[in-house]
């Protein structure tokens, strides 16, 4: 099955490491070895041939930037997940697969930051912290890195060995892991709580915060760091799923004509509709992953009046150039549209 766009290029998978019963990593080269260009913290948007649809999901790399000739990524089930499950079943070193290139703003150059760094992670959430981390670890020497992941048990610890080997091997990386289960001494039990992150953050008032993970501990702990007096411009997040599930669209009378050039294609879309959902319905195949506004895989370009809830995805050029997220965006006039 061809591609549907052509933002995509295949990578191949040079190694598969299982890392826990439900995680493996995964490291891909260029099909032509040059390096990668990527900011620590970004991902990447895969292009998955699901028994005959195409389906896309970003997965943020865990390496770092200092390493560019690959990049690593680590997945993790997801109970009746699609694809999460399809990769962690089929995927080996060896094959290839369509990705786009290294999006997110969830990285030091974007964010306000200062020498005391809190990374905050739990479950899949570590990876992004884990290639900010290792970047910083490999450029300077001047930042304190605390990293503060939470887990189940230990063994639910994605790259356990290498976090431990950091811990071991700079003076400045201190390893905090937040067990439910342990009996530990070296772990703290239970889960974090505001008593705790007073514990281990004694003075907050010059640190910067960068936090991933499932969205009920990103929720507890962004309460937990709000009720600490954090200064919260120094606050930066990451969501692997929407916050609140888009609910069915209520059509209003308004509609826009759509032109896509590039397909010859005509279409009307309702001012409540997205942009991404009428280009689907009209048959038009957009890549898409989160569907909420983060990861960038369904940006096009617009010419005309559009209503956009997020461009988070998307640099300042591009949105100067006229790209929108398509998931996020109505349109508000007769829009041309092309990817
Ligand atoms: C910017 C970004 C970076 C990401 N980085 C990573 C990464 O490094 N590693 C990784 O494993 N995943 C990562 N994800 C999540 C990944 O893209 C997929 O959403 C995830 O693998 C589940 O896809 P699926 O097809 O298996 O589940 P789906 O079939 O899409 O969903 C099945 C059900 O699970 C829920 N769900 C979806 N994703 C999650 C999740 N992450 N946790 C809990 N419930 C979920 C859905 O709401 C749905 O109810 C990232 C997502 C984004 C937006």
């Amino acid at each position: 099955m061809p591609n549907s766009t052509n933002q995509f290029e295949r990578l191949r998978c040079i190694k598969r490491i299982d890392e826990t019963s439900d995680a493996s990593t995964f490291e891909f080269e260029h099909l032509d070895q040059r390096p990668f260009e990527f900011q620590a913290g970004q991902f990447l948007t895969f292009e998955i041939n699901h028994y005959n649809n195409l389906l896309y999901r970003a997965y943020s790399i865990c390496s770092s930037p200092t390493q560019a000739n690959s990049v690593t990524i680590a997945i993790k089930r997801v109970p009746g997940g699609k694809i999460s499950n399809y990769l962690l079943d089929n995927l080996q070193a060896g094959h290839a697969l369509p990705a786009m290139a290294p999006a997110g703003k969830f990285t030091l150059e974007a964010n306000k930051t200062t020498n005391n760094l809190l990374l905050m992670s739990a479950g899949s959430g570590i990876t992004p912290c884990l290639a900010i981390a290792r970047y910083l670890l490999d450029t300077q020497k001047k930042t304190n890195i605390h990293f503060i992941h939470s887990a189940r048990q230990a063994s639910d610890v994605i790259m356990s060995s290498l976090l431990t080997e950091l811990a071991d091997t700079h003076s400045n990386f201190r390893l905090t892991l937040i067990l439910e289960k342990t009996d530990n001494p070296d772990y703290f039990q239970g889960r974090l709580d505001s008593h705790l992150f007073k514990q281990l953050v004694p003075d907050n008032s010059k640190q910067t915060l960068f936090i991933c993970g499932p969205s009920l501990y990103m929720k507890s702990v962004e309460e937990i760091v709000f009720g600490s007096g954090f200064n919260m411009d120094y606050f930066h997040k990451e969501s692997f799923v929407a916050a609140t599930k888009a609910g069915e669209t209520v059509f209003s009378d308004v509609n826009h004509q759509i032109t896509f050039p590039a397909l010859d294609k005509q279409f009307m879309a309702n001012d409540q509709q997205s942009l991404l959902d009428a280009m689907h319905k009209a048959g038009i195949k957009v890549p898409y992953s989160c569907k909420s506004g983060i990861c960038g895989a369904c940006k096009c370009k617009v010419s005309g009046d559009v209503v956009s809830s997020s461009n988070e995805a998307l640099t300042a050029e591009q949105i100067e150039q006229g790209y929108v997220l398509s998931c996020s965006t109505k349109a508000n006039s007769d829009l041309v549209v092309e990817l």
